[in-house]
């Protein structure tokens, strides 16, 4: 008998967990017969009763497991921990927040066990609910990326999929500690089938995403997937170069042919402005890298579990 397991990563979520899990039953009952199935919530440092509601499910249903960081360690961790701890022979990623709507959940798997597919995936074609400010960055964000790249990040993708062990167990194997998910499900590779949906909105709670948190994730995309902006500082610098030396013959000959008035000053000033501002921008992109680079050497850990169902047992 297969058996799928379910990852959740939860922070401060005490009012959609019990509605996720009661609509994931559902959904489990209703369509999966001969499936076994294990629930992997993990806690992501949440600071209200996401953790007691854990427990208390897990009292009520072997089926649940739990994972209950030290601290916010941020979703990729949560997944990274749910996807180490997966003892299924699938494995899906989904939100608590039931955007993920679990009745997917069986075209999915029979597009995986019928079609030969190693991960069925989900887009979202619509952005309704959210700002349209933010809407907007995520399009120019992914247009970008695309663009400085080598792996495919699709417009849109959820990290809710559904995957064979197979392919969870190459995810687990990158072990590097800035994670970004959407990149390493595209650099495994593996046959993904994906699968299109309205945006859903949240059933309760709110959204943990500001758009600053966004705009870091966003820079994580980048750094941890290209490395053109660094080919770009270089670019950069090499025009200026010509630019310099263009302007150098020009003011030579010109005080050869005219003679020398000094003049000038304003444009200097505006000149000296911008340079350094390049060369600023130029030392930023390499700090970012630099900074990527230094967690990454610290090798420390991505998550720190505090408890999880074996602490508990009755
Ligand atoms: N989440 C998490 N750790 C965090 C932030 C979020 O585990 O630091 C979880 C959250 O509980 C939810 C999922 O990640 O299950 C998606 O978060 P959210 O719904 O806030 O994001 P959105 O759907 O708005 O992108
Ligand atoms: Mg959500």
């Amino acid at each position: 008998m297969d058996k799928i397991s379910v990852i959740v990563s939860c922070y401060n979520e005490e009012e959609s967990l019990p509605l996720f899990y009661k609509e994931m039953e559902r959904v489990r009952i209703q369509d999966f017969e001969n499936v076994d199935f294990e629930y992997i919530f993990v806690n992501d440092g949440s600071k209200d009763k996401t953790l007691q509601e854990m427990k208390e499910l897990r009292k009520q249903d072997k089926k649940v497991r739990y994972i209950s960081f030290s601290r916010n360690f941020g979703k990729e961790a949560a997944m990274y921990a749910g996807l180490e701890a997966a003892t299924g022979d699938y494995v899906t990623l989904m939100d608590a927040d039931l955007q993920d709507p679990p009745s997917l959940l069986r075209k999915m798997y029979d597009l995986i066990k019928n079609d030969g597919y190693d991960c069925v995936a989900t887009r979202r074609v619509t952005r309704k609910g959210e700002p349209p400010i933010r809407s907007f960055f995520a399009r120019v964000f992914y247009k970008l990326i695309n663009k400085i790249s080598d792996v495919e990040m699709v417009d849109g993708a959820r990290d809710y999929r559904l995957m064979t062990k197979q392919m969870v167990n190459a995810i687990v194997s990158m072990k590097e500690y800035n994670r970004y998910s959407k990149g390493l499900f595209s650099f495994v590779g593996f046959n993904t089938k994906w699968l299109e949906y309205e945006n859903i909105e949240r059933v309760a709670g709110k959204t943990k995403w500001s758009f600053w948190k966004l705009f870091k994730y966003a820079i994580e995309g980048i750094t941890a997937f290209s490395t053109t902006p660094l080919i770009l500082a270089s670019i950069i610098g090499l025009i200026f170069c010509v630019v310099a030396f263009i302007l150098i013959l020009v003011i030579i000959i010109k005080t050869l042919a005219f003679g020398d008035p000094t003049s000038g000053w304003p444009s200097l000033v505006c000149i000296v402005f911008f340079v350094s501002g390049v060369q600023l921008f130029s030392l930023g992109v390499i700090g970012q890298y630099l900074s990527k680079t230094y967690l990454e050497v610290k090798n420390r850990p991505i998550y720190i579990i505090k408890e999880t169902e074996k602490d508990n047992q009755e």
